[in-house]
This record gives C-alpha cells, structure tokens and sequence, in this order.
C-alpha cells in the first residue's frame, strides 16, 4: 500500500464517523498530497507516509488552530510548534486537528467550543479529556498515534477513558514552544496509540533540546523502542495504599489489582506505600494550574489576534467584550480563581501555600522513588463517566483528577497502560517513574501488551 493510498482510505474513513464521533476540529483533507509527496520523495525519516492526529492546541502554521475556544476559532499561526516541525521532517502525515476542553481546561472534552467528542467505545459517554479527540481517533483504529498534553492528566485520563496506551513524558524532555500555554510549569506535549512501540517511536521523535525552550532538557534521548525489554525480574513496583481509597469503583480496582498480579507473575515485587500528601493534591493543582493560566490567559485581549467584539465604544470595553463572548465559563472560572489566587491580599495563603504542599508531596513522591522502579495504580477513579453527568458539577469534575495530577507536580513520566475491562469499558493501569525514566515506563507498559 502506498502512503497516499492510506491517508486517502483513513480520511474517508475519519470522515465517515464525525458525526459521531466529533473527534476533530479541523480534519486535513491535503493529508492526501502531503502522502504522495512522501511516495514520491521516497522513505526519508522514521515516520515516512504514517498518518498522525494532532491535538488543536499545538501551532500548525497555515492552520487553524483554536484550541477548542472561540477566542482563537479564526487563528491562522504562522509559525509551527517543535514538536510539528519534527514529526513533518520525520515524514508524518498529519490527518489534522483533534478536539479539547477550551484552552485544555476539562476533563470531558465537554468545554470545547466545538461540541463534546464522544467515547470511542459507547457515544454516550465521554472520551475524557482534555486530549478527548486525539483519544477517540487512535481508539477507532484512524489515527496510528496522536499527540496530545497533560497539564493535569490529559494524556492518561482520555487514554484510560478509551483503552490505549499515553504517555507523558518527563517535564523537559519535549518542546512547549508553539504549544498554547495553560499551566507552564506543568503542561507536557506526549503522546497516544494502541502499541507501546508507536509511541515510542513518536515521543523519540518528538522529544529533546530546543533552543526556543528553556525549560528542555540537554540530555540525550533514548531509543526507547530499540531498548524494549519485557523482562520484569527484579523490578519493584511500590503502590500506593490512597490510590485505593473509598471514592474509586471497585470493579476499577479489582482490574488493577489483575495487572498487578501479572507483574507479579512475570518476576516483580509488588509493595504498598504511602503518600499522605495526596489528598490536598487536587487543591493544590487548581491553584497553581489556574494561577498560571490566568497569567498566561492575558494575552487574549481581542487586539493582538483571535476573536475580536464588534460595535465598541472604548479600548476598554474591546477588551472587555472581546473576553467575555470569547472565553467559555470553564476558562473564565480559572481566570477569576487564578487571579485572586495571586492577589496581593490572598497570594500568601493561597498560592504561595500550594507552592510550599508541592514541594512536600515532589519530596514525597521522589523519596518512594528513590527505592522503587515504578509506581503504580489506576489512572482514574472510575471508567468514563456519560456525557452532561458532571459538566455542572465543577468539583465533582475536579475531583476525577485526584490520581493523575501527582506526576504533573512532580514533572515525573507517567502513562496510562491498558489493563482490561469494567463493565465493558476500559480501565487504565497507571505507572510513573524517576524523571528521565520513561524506559521503564515503557518496558513495563509493554510486558502488559
Ligand atoms: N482535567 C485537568 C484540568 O482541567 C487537567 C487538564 C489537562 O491536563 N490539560 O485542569
């Protein structure tokens, strides 16, 4: 089979299930072009002709990227992202822009603009979020791998939600520059697919020092799929007892619990642990998350670009009007949480508080890690939940978040492994590990496959 051959039968076929599946803001109907220029030129790089979804927060240059808001549902970047430079100098083809909670805020895909995406396996119910379209579109077979970020969760959680494999990656290890920023001390760009060795392939791509990143790291990148190593003898896994605490489903837990025992079986040791910090980590995560995006948010002043109100007296009031009919409930909510949060008269018990519990829970988290290989538990702490079930419940939403956040505060790799079913939807085995470990992370998430 051709390349363009393939990009042609996935479009028809990404195209055949939108109605239903709302999976993408922009689909690229040029991919086709794009393919016959790879057969054309002949194989030149590790992703020669291999069709990819792109999260619609990431900046393709001469197209639309909105992150799923109206404030931005006219912006033409000019510039592409790192991580999109990469994958189109590795030869990818990208089948187009994949569907999120506004600016990434959420949990179902339910925030977008655009209308919710829709689970892969039941319509009814979410993809999760906020990467819920990039989910769908690799969990339907169109897309062989996606990328997607995690601020909070929003790799793992989708991925769990629709029975794939997502990582996000250390922080540091990939470029943020051109990614529309949330919460820049925690966002990470990673990626999603059904085999471990895809994202392998594609975070290898992905990954490494930018010039436009100070925050990337300068270590060498790891061939993490050439290094593949199903072998779990001697790898110790430390389990965290809160992780089974009374808010997550049974069922959820006992196809964890299966997982383990088949490390166990494969030649690992399996111990409990305890992070008592856990339970403040979802406060903790609003605030610094909303601080930041609040701060990052300013920009979008209906001036520079994006949306733009109409029929305005004053500059103030272009401001004004131009925020308020642009930015989605969700948004504002974090901007106004975010903003008082760093006021003068709350910043001390607020934000500076979250900052000092961060601190205690990395030293936490990183103290198990200086005796453990891996640690793991479920990604969430149910399996996806129906569409409009929590979407006015905010803190119920929130509260999803409780088991991914911790590797966003800590800037640790983590994934979400597929581990079985509950009910007849997908749960996912979480793992997280040292920073620059996402070897292991793929070994064991590979032994599981
Ligand atoms: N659900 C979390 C939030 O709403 C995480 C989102 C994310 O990782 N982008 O902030």
């Amino acid at each position: 089979i051709t390349s363009e051959e393939l990009t042609k039968e996935t479009l028809q076929r990404i195209h055949s299930k939108e109605d239903k599946l709302n999976a993408f803001v922009t689909i690229n109907d040029d991919a086709t072009k794009d393919a016959a220029k790879v057969d054309a030129d002949g194989i030149k790089g590790r992703l020669s002709g291999i069709p990819i979804a792109v999260k619609d927060n990431i900046l393709t240059k001469g197209m639309l990227t909105t992150a799923s808001s109206k404030i931005l549902s006219n912006f033409m970047p000019i510039y592409s992202a790192t991580v999109f430079e990469k994958l189109n100098q590795a030869g990818a083809i990208n089948l187009g822009k994949t569907n999120l909670d506004e600016f990434a805020m959420g949990s179902s895909t339910e925030t977008s603009y655009y209308g919710t995406s829709h689970n892969a396996w039941d319509h009814t119910k979410v993809p999760g979020g906020s990467s819920g379209g990039s989910a769908t579109t690799v969990a339907t077979g169109d897309a062989i791998a996606a990328l997607g970020t995690d601020t909070g969760g929003s790799i793992r959680q989708p991925s769990s939600f629709n029975g794939i494999f997502g990582i996000k990656p250390t922080y540091g290890r990939v470029s943020r520059w051109g990614v529309v920023a949330f919460s820049s001390s925690l966002d990470e760009v990673g990626v999603m697919s059904k085999r471990v060795e895809d994202s392998a392939e594609v975070l290898q791509t992905i990954a490494g020092h930018d010039d436009h990143d100070a925050t990337t790291s300068e270590r060498e990148v790891t061939d993490w799929r050439a290094n593949l190593n199903k072998d779990m003898h001697g790898i110790k896994i430390a389990v965290p007892k809160e992780f089974w605490h009374e808010g997550t489903d049974p069922k959820v837990l006992k196809t964890i619990d299966e997982a383990l025992d088949t490390y166990k079986k494969l030649g690992a040791t399996v111990e409990e642990i305890s992070l008592p910090t856990l339970k403040h980590a979802v406060e903790v995560y609003y605030v610094i998350a909303s601080s930041e995006a609040s701060s990052n948010l300013q920009r979008y002043d209906g001036v520079r670009y994006g949306y733009r109100a109409k029929d305005v007296k004053n500059i103030k009031q272009l401001f004004v009007n131009s925020r308020s009919e642009g930015f989605g409930d969700e948004v504002k909510r974090r901007i106004m949480l975010g903003t008082f949060a760093l006021s003068a008269g709350a910043y001390d018990a607020y934000f500076k508080k979250a900052a000092q519990v961060r601190t205690i829970f990395i030293n936490e988290l990183n103290d198990v890690l200086s005796k453990y290989d891996l640690i793991a538990g479920p990604v969430t702490t149910s399996t996806a939940f129906g569409i409009g079930e929590k979407i006015d419940d905010p803190l119920a939403m929130y509260m999803n978040d409780i088991l991914t956040i911790p590797a966003n505060l800590a800037g640790l790799p983590a994934a979400s492994v597929p581990a079985g079913l509950a009910d007849g939807m997908p749960v996912g085995l979480q793992l997280m590990a040292k920073q620059f470990d996402e070897q292991s992370i793929f070994n064991a998430a590979y032994a599981l496959q």
